[in-house]
C-alpha cells in the first residue's frame, strides 16, 4: 500500500529543525511507505550577498544536500522509499538562473512555490504588515498571475500549498478569476495539485487548497500528491488520514508519487 509524504524539509534549509533521520523515523512510526525531502532551493534569484541562510539551502550546500539524502535512501532502502526533490520559488524574469537548479541534478520531482510577490514575503509572519498595505483582491490577482507564470515554465511537476495567500485568514472579497485559470493551466500543463496539510497548522485553519479548488481540480480530472511541508519531525505525515478521507470524499481515487521525474498514480488506501 502506498502512502506517501512528498513535501519534507530537512536542516539544510535553515528554518527546519530535526536530522535526517529524525524525520525517517517519524515516517516509519506513522506507516507511511513513501518520503520525499523537498527542501527550499537556493535563493538563486537574489544576489549572492542578500541571499539568507535562515531561509533556503545556501547554493553551496546544495550537493551535499543531495548526498545526505542519497545516503540515507541507502541506509532505509528495504523500509521505506526515500525520493529527493526541492521546494522551488518562482519568481518572474530569473528562469535561465532556475534552469540551472533545474539541470543540478536528476531530481525525482520539483514543487512550485510562489512565497513572494514583487519580493514581498507575503507568507511570512514577520512581514504581516503588507496586508494591509495592498488590496486584498490584487494579492490574490497576482498571485495567481505569478503561479501561472511559473506553471508555464515547465519546470515543475507538482503545485505546492496552492492557495498560500489565505495563510493568514485573509481572504478575496469576490471570485478571482485567476484562480480557475490556474486549475485549467494545470490541466494543460498536467501538473499536480498537492493537498498540503499545513495550512490546518497556521491562523487559516484549513488545508490548502481549499475545499472548492480541491472540487473543481476534480472535476478537471487534475492528480493530487500529498504533503504535510514538515518543518520539524513530528509533522510528517500529519493529519494524512484526514486528508485521505477528504480526498475520497470528493471523488479521487489516485495519489501521485514519482521518480526522476515520472508520476506514479497509485489508489488511495
Ligand atoms: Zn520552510
Ligand atoms: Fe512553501
Ligand atoms: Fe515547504
Amino acid at each position: 500500500m502506498f502512502l506517501g509524504d512528498y513535501h519534507i524539509h530537512t536542516p539544510r534549509c535553515g528554518d527546519a529543525r530535526g536530522s535526517y533521520s529524525d524525520y525517517v523515523e517519524e515516517a516509519l512510526r506513522k506507516g507511511l511507505s513513501e518520503i520525499g525531502f523537498s527542501g527550499h532551493c537556493p535563493q538563486y534569484f537574489c544576489p549572492p550577498e542578500e541571499r539568507k541562510r535562515e531561509s533556503a539551502i545556501p547554493e553551496e550546500e546544495l550537493a551535499l544536500y543531495i548526498q545526505e539524502v542519497e545516503s540515507l535512501r541507502e541506509k532505509y532502502r528495504p523500509s521505506i522509499v526515500i525520493r529527493l526533490g526541492l521546494e522551488v520559488d518562482f519568481v518572474p524574469g530569473k528562469e535561465e538562473e532556475l534552469q540551472s537548479i533545474v539541470d543540478f541534478y536528476s531530481w525525482d520531482y520539483l514543487l512550485l512555490s510562489i512565497h513572494y510577490l514583487d519580493r514581498w514575503p507575503f507568507d511570512d509572519p514577520r512581514y504581516l504588515s503588507g496586508y494591509k498595505e495592498r488590496d486584498i483582491n490584487e494579492i490574490y490577482k497576482s498571485y495567481y498571475q505569478t503561479l501561472i507564470t511559473g506553471m508555464k515554465t515547465g519546470f515543475f511537476d507538482a503545485v505546492a500549498h496552492f492557495d498560500l495567500p489565505k495563510k493568514f485568514g485573509f481572504r478575496p472579497t469576490k471570485a478571482i478569476k485567476e484562480e480557475a485559470e490556474a486549475l485549467q493551466v494545470c490541466r494543460e500543463q498536467d501538473l499536480v495539485v498537492e493537498l498540503n496539510t499545513a495550512g490546518r497548522r497556521k491562523p487559516v485553519g484549513e488545508f490548502y487548497p481549499a475545499p472548492s479548488i480541491l472540487t473543481q481540480a476534480q472535476e478537471l480530472g487534475l492528480k493530487v500528491c500529498l504533503g504535510s511541508d514538515a518543518h520539524q519531525p513530528e509533522e510528517v505525515g500529519k493529519d494524512f488520514k484526514e486528508a485521505l478521507a477528504l480526498l475520497r470524499y470528493l471523488g479521487f481515487d489516485h495519489i501521485v508519487g514519482w521518480e526522476k521525474r515520472m508520476a506514479i498514480l497509485y489508489p488511495i488506501p
